[in-house]
């Protein structure tokens, strides 16, 4: 059982096809405007480009504000690497900083304690689908950059995942819940940051004058047939996102059942399910993991908090001792939209009870023949 599949339907076929047909497949063309207009009025932001991956929607963020060598940028020490990576990508300088034990988000104490003249941003990570603590993020005095890669349909309060910060990043890797295969955007409501990604995503120039690069761009632009998978997704966000949504409830019940919590939620705060995460402590979770492995079922444990890995541990002023907890305790399981109450189960019987010891195994399952 793989950790995570995408569901593609009719629509996405029906769309592909017609992108195919229209001989429009490269990185201009209807389904990249419908794709940018169905996510700007999701999102409620004026401004959406949609881009080659969620990685360059961050360097394309980074790029707009004018960030390069020479600056930092504040970056959680538990993500994907994604966000720091970014940061190096663009010239600049990622500065690790520790995640808040209330709801494993960028703790904006710390980061405030990493703030100095050189600080040119953050990048707020909506961690695991949760949204930061945005208003206490904007006293920090910089920008904002909302990576809300594994949010799509979270919500702080009344507002949505993606809707924060100066800037917004989307995924729309296989494994988020909104997919195009690779893919991604940015999201803003200020006009000349949105030209300014515009700019560099499309070889420093724009449409109204094409051949005069007034910066040296790229090429980031997502291809229209890549758009028409993602907007048949977009268009099924209600479907896909409550999806894992039930997942989630399913796997919470029967994991709360055992003694394995899942994330910490803030009140004010709808975190959505990306990849379900149980809390199982360090010991059990290398036998967790084996035992899927046994099993064939793919458990993996999260992310090593980066400042545990060479390449970042110089850019981490300060221990980060939450994030390193979180990182060593948890595992994600088999989590995807359509997934059947039946997997479910299956992972819990074959991988999670066994992990929870004999205390709480179901008399069947402890019964065995080996002696
Ligand atoms: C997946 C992810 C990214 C990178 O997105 P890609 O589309 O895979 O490049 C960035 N940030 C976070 C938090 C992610 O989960």
């Amino acid at each position: 059982m793989p950790l995570s599949q995408p569901w593609l339907g009719d629509l996405e076929r029906e769309y592909v096809q017609d992108a195919l047909a229209s001989g429009w497949i490269s990185g201009t063309g209807p389904y990249v405007e419908r794709l940018e207009s169905s996510i700007a009025e999701r999102i409620g932001r004026t401004h959406v480009i949609a881009v080659s991956s969620g990685t360059t929607a961050l360097e394309l963020a980074l790029a707009a504000l004018g960030i390069g060598r020479g600056d930092e940028v504040i970056v959680p020490a538990l993500t994907f690497a994604a966000p720091a990576a970014a940061v190096l990508t663009v010239g600049a300088t990622p500065v690790l900083c520790d995640v808040s034990k209330v709801d494993w988000t960028i703790d904006p104490a710390a980061a405030h304690a990493c703030l100095g003249p050189r600080t040119r941003a953050v990048i707020a990570v909506d961690t695991l689908g949760h949204p930061c603590d945005f208003e206490a993020l904007a006293a920090l005095g910089v920008p904002v950059i909302e990576d809300a890669a594994q949010a799509h349909g979270a919500m702080l309060g009344r507002q949505p995942a993606g809707s924060h910060g100066v800037l917004s990043v989307f995924s729309f890797h296989a494994n988020k819940a909104i997919t195009s295969g690779e893919g991604g955007c940015v999201a803003t409501d200020d006009p000349d940051l949105a030209a300014r990604v515009r700019l560099v995503a499309n070889h420093g120039m724009t449409a109204a004058a094409p051949y005069v690069h007034t910066v040296a761009g790229r090429n980031a632009r997502m291809t229209n047939l890549t758009a028409a998978l993602g907007a048949a997704q977009v268009h099924r966000w209600t479907e896909l996102t409550a999806g894992r949504a039930r997942a989630h409830e399913r796997y919470t019940a029967l994991t709360g059942e055992l003694g394995f919590p899942t994330r910490p939620v803030r009140s004010g705060v709808k975190a959505s399910c990306w990849l379900h995460t149980v809390v199982i402590g360090q010991e059990r979770r290398d036998r967790m993991v084996s035992a899927g492995r046994e099993a064939g079922v793919d458990v993996r444990a999260i992310w090593p908090a980066l400042p545990s890995l060479a390449l970042y541990r110089s850019h981490t002023p300060r221990p980060c001792p939450v994030a390193e907890a979180v990182s060593r305790s948890c595992v994600w399981v088999p989590t995807w939209s359509h997934i059947t109450d039946r997997d479910i189960d299956h992972v819990v019987d074959v991988v999670l009870r066994p992990a929870a010891g004999n205390a709480v195994q179901r008399p069947s399952s402890a019964s065995t023949d080996a002696t």
